[in-house]
């Protein structure tokens, strides 16, 4: 039984579907949006309009941004000769939070995962090498998650850049086995960044 008109039910739904939101919260979600007008539905929704319309996704690095190339690409003040490859842009936020390199970034878009017909043609690998190939860069940080995954596709990179002039790291042992980047917290993220480890 509908409780709410179908604009209602319709916020509701689609409230449910973000990560971490129930029907329950989504309801006390959409309900709270709706009280406070002026102060969060009206913003949220201007501000919504305004990602759709201009986020894009980086066309060196796949972070995700408002300008293309984006705003750490662009940033002259980064460590240009450091490349940490994380596979989401959800893991590329988790290391910027934590500060945990000054480095730029490469967004994989995923790990090589047979059982889920995810090949290497699926992920950023040929910009990976061409990144690498065109010089500048002395180091690649693999920083993938410590899941038998993400292991398999670092060592999939490690073989793809063999043939180039470039140091590869990985991320130290504070990444607990099955862990995945952003659920660490910062000072975790950080020291597994300072003390990562000859691939
Ligand atoms: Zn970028």
């Amino acid at each position: 039984m509908a409780i709410a008109g179908p604009e209602i039910e319709r916020l509701i739904q689609l409230l449910a579907r973000l990560p971490g939101l129930g029907p329950r919260s989504a309801r006390r979600a959409a309900l709270h949006l709706i009280r406070k007008r002026e102060q969060l539905l009206s913003p949220l929704a201007e501000a919504m309009r305004i990602a759709e319309e201009r986020v894009r996704a980086c066309s060196v690095c796949g972070n995700v941004d408002s300008r293309d190339p984006c705003t750490i690409c662009t940033d002259a003040r980064r460590d240009q000769a450091t490349l940490v490859v994380v596979e989401t842009v959800g893991d590329l936020w988790a290391l910027e939070r934590a500060s945990a390199t000054r480095g730029l970034y490469h967004v994989l878009g995923g790990v090589l995962s047979p059982l889920d017909g995810v090949g290497p043609d699926d992920l950023t690998l040929d910009r990976l090498v061409e990144r690498v190939a065109a010089g500048g860069v002395a180091e690649v940080v693999l920083a993938v998650n410590a899941t038998v995954d993400g292991q398999t596709t670092a060592h999939y990179i490690t073989d793809l850049l063999a043939p180039h002039a470039v140091k590869v790291t990985r991320l130290a042992h504070g990444v607990p086995v099955g862990g995945e980047l952003d659920y660490l917290d910062d000072g975790t993220l950080s020291a597994a960044m300072r003390q990562r480890t000859a691939f």
